[in-house]
């Protein structure tokens, strides 16, 4: 018998067909003994729905107390039929609202953090028997204003609850049957992995892989609830997400995965003075126009200049670009240049932090295909380059390959 948490995103519950779909597989594991807590996203679509009509509503600015107030009846829909469901198999079932539970959040609307949960209600349904269901990406604020936790904010909620509750295993049930090598669209060799570790897994979500909202990630890594991402039409083992410890022997592989984004751009500086404050007057007034940066690499000065090269967001690209053009003489550049198109791909494993040697098979790798790095950034169990886009398969693929990723797991000792 193990005490779950069981996550449904919006794709799982986006029909009527899928909630009774979703019931019957709770009430099967009901009869096999397991005490469940669901977490259920709306219905999919059900949530950009919602913000199209705010925005009709009010087109200049959102009022956001009240768009939470819209915003979190999507997932009020789907906790209350898919009870009617569970009953309908026979199954006790009970729904509360983030704010019933009592998911307790700051007042920050639209992007609230769990400040504490109540967990009386759902233990005394849980010894009665009953499966419980709370609305995912919402709570109330100490006003009792309701909040919500932000796009993808679900995942949130069910990892919360799961450290809450102290539950065995927090389940993410998804459309994708766990996390994999890579993106399967990209190199169809791409293997699912039994195991993956936090530090791991938030690393290829911030590289791209959109499987699990980064912020749950986080959140499963510092109350070390171990995480697993399932599908939910399919049966199948996921893939598991937890620390790496003896306990939990990961199989020893140097690269876990191999992510990329194509969402970057990069610009250079060339010729500047190699003098403190350089950096400073180039990044300084980027972030004050609230640009993200990502990527920077700063050359070693020759001849008393240096070169600089960091990348941004595609969309903050060409405004970041004039910025500093515009600058251009006021920086004492040579040149200002960008590309855009360009991708960042990534190799990713705590294996590298034992390992030596695992930067240059990459880069032979990668040149044995005649692929130039624009820039390549390392930190500990990351390596990245930037590459021009036309040549991320052929990257990705590579980088498959020489590191044997679509081979099965080793078996653990
Ligand atoms: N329904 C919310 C969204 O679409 C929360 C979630 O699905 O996790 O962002
Ligand atoms: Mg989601």
């Amino acid at each position: 018998m193990a005490s779950l948490v069981k996550k449904f995103g919006g794709t799982s519950v986006g029909t009527v067909e899928r909630i009774q779909a979703v019931a019957k597989k709770l009430a099967k594991a009901k009869e096999a003994g397991d005490d469940q807590v669901v977490v259920v996203s709306a219905m999919s679509g059900e949530t950009n729905r919602l913000v199209a009509m705010a925005k009709e509503v009010m087109p200049a600015t959102v009022d956001v107390r009240e768009l939470d107030v819209l915003l979190s009846t999507g997932e009020q829909v789907t906790i209350a039929l898919l009870c009617m469901a569970l009953k309908t198999l026979g199954c006790d079932a009970r729904s509360y609202t983030g704010a019933q539970v009592r998911i307790l959040t700051d007042s920050s609307h639209s992007k609230a953090r769990i400040v504490s949960i109540d967990t009386d209600k759902i233990t005394t349904d849980l010894e009665k028997g009953r499966i419980v269901v709370v609305a995912g990406f919402q709570g109330v604020d100490a006003e009792g204003d309701i909040t919500t936790l932000g796009r993808g904010g679900s995942d949130t909620s069910a990892v919360a609850l799961a450290a809450a509750l102290g539950s065995d295993e927090c389940q993410i049930f998804t459309d994708v049957d766990g996390v994999y090598t890579t993106d399967p669209r990209v190199e169809s060799k791409a293997r699912r992995l039994d195991r993956i570790t936090f530090e791991e897994m938030l690393e290829m979500a911030s590289l791209g892989s959109k499987v699990l909202q980064i912020r749950a990630v986080e959140f499963a890594g510092k109350y070390n609830v171990p995480l697993r991402v399932l599908s939910s039409f399919e049966e199948g083992e996921g893939t598991l997400i937890t620390t790496d410890d003896e306990e939990n022997e990961m199989e020893q592989a140097l690269v876990s995965g191999i992510a990329f984004n194509r969402d970057e751009a990069q610009i250079t500086i060339t010729n500047i003075a190699d003098q403190p404050g350089t950096a400073y007057s180039i990044l300084g007034p980027i972030a004050d126009l609230n640009v993200e940066v990502d990527m920077i690499v700063q050359n070693a000065g020759v001849d008393g200049t240096t070169d600089f090269t960091f990348t941004v967001h595609r969309d903050e690209y060409q405004r970041v670009l004039d910025f500093l053009v515009a600058r251009q003489k006021e920086l004492g550049a040579a040149t200002v240049t960008g590309n855009d198109q360009i991708v960042k791909v990534s190799i990713v494993g705590v294996g590298m932090r034992s390992h030596a040697g695992i930067a240059s098979r990459m880069f032979r790798a990668l040149s044995e295909k005649g692929i130039n790095l624009r820039m390549i950034t390392t930190s500990e169990i990351k390596i990245s380059v930037v590459i021009d886009e036309d040549y991320l398969e052929l990257g990705v693929r590579s980088l498959h390959d020489e590191f044997g990723l679509a081979d099965a797991a080793v078996t653990e000792a």
